[in-house]
């Protein structure tokens, strides 16, 4: 069976993992500091905050740019329920923006009615889907007319660039997350990137119970820091990403090209001046045929993903706080008829090859 995801663990991996063990150094280390400075080099921010998830990552990206009970944060309702939790987190109330069709990504026309609409808008919450970046042209245009706080959930687009420059690198403050199956992974890890000092060192406090200097606690935080063994991985994870990345562009170029002329799918769209890094490669199929394509793949010995079969407003959670009555007609049809297949650089080429015949061969 090929699946959807598939972690690499190379040498350097154990190398460093043993390193840690044998340093007896398990908690805050070396590593930890040499991972948050060099993955914020890589994505041409000045300061990284690591700490032990993508949820975490955004749950602090938002309080220390001034997140407070009550602020309206404009998020996607199509993503992963993290997004927007992490608003509820804040106490604040999320405002959910239909998607462009296109692209899965937050409508920027969408964020510029919502931001007329309610007048009160406090911070923006984009998510580069599938590795894709959200159109920041207009959104940083956006973000000059109206001046509200932008946040980038870059939990999957590691290395992902919009006229050459790294997504994670334009909002206010951006999360990543190293889950086990991201393009890059510490197990369970995150991010927290931003360029201004201030929040740096405010977001250094909050993951760590708001310790100030050696024994003051000035504000409420957590502890959300992350362990030497997982930034060791980060570290040597990192010196691969960019190899992965090139994988999954030449895989999906592969089925770009072999699924372009198929009438039962839509092949995913990559707008000019973007570098989609394909965390996920993801079609689009009615909604009648998906489930009867997803059985043939996998009779066929190919796993595929859903992400996402509902949007977030309509998770109970959300319904039960009173958003029974949103509607986003281009998520809600998106959730009915995306398909994600396996994209990943551990695929071989015998497997990307079986995938394309697979694929090319379902007939209706
Ligand atoms: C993975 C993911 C998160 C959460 O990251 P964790 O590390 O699992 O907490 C948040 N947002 C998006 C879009 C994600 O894909």
């Amino acid at each position: 069976m090929i699946n959807v995801a598939c972690p690499i663990i190379g040498w350097k991996e154990n190398q460093l993992i043993k390193e840690v063990l044998d340093s007896g150094i398990l908690a805050s280390g070396k590593y930890v500091e040499q991972f948050e400075q060099s993955f914020a080099r890589y994505s041409g921010v000045k300061f990284g905050i690591a700490n032990v998830n993508g949820t975490a990552s955004l749950h602090v990206a938002l309080l220390m740019s001034g997140i407070k009970p009550g602020d309206k944060v404009i998020t996607t309702p199509f993503s992963f329920i993290a997004t927007s939790n992490s608003i509820l987190f804040c106490g604040a109330k999320p405002v959910f923006v239909d998607i462009d069709p296109k692209t899965f990504n937050i409508s920027s026309i969408g964020i510029e009615r919502a931001l007329e609409k309610y007048k009160n808008i406090k911070a923006v919450l984009i998510v580069h889907l599938y590795g894709l970046p959200c159109d920041m042209e207009a959104i940083i245009a956006l973000k000059e007319k109206y001046k509200f706080v932008l946040i980038e959930d870059s939990c999957q687009a590691h290395g992902a660039e919009f006229k050459n420059k790294k997504v994670g690198s334009f909002g206010d403050a951006a999360a990543f997350s190293f889950y086990a199956t991201k393009n890059m992974m510490t197990g369970e890890g995150g991010v927290i990137l931003t360029n201004d000092e201030e929040a740096d060192k405010y977001g250094r406090q909050l993951i760590n119970h708001g310790r100030y200097g050696h024994s003051l606690h000035t504000i409420l935080g957590y502890n959300y820091r992350l362990t030497n063994i997982a930034a060791a991985i980060g570290i040597a994870q990192l010196e691969q990403l960019e190899n992965w990345i090139t994988k999954r562009i030449i895989n999906a170029r592969k089925y770009n090209e072999a699924f372009k002329s198929l009438d039962f799918l839509k092949i995913p769209y990559i707008p000019k001046n973007c570098r989609h890094v394909f965390h996920q490669y993801t079609i689009r199929v009615s909604s009648i045929e998906r489930n009867k394509f997803i059985k043939y793949l996998a009779d066929n010995g190919v796993n595929s993903g859903i992400y996402y079969d509902n949007v977030l407003y309509k998770q109970p959670l959300y319904k039960r706080r009173g958003y029974g009555s949103v509607i986003c007609e281009e998520a809600e049809k998106a959730a009915e008829e995306v398909l994600s297949l396996p994209v990943h650089p551990s695929l071989s080429e015998n497997d990307v090859d079986k995938i394309i015949e697979v694929v090319s061969g379902y007939r209706k």
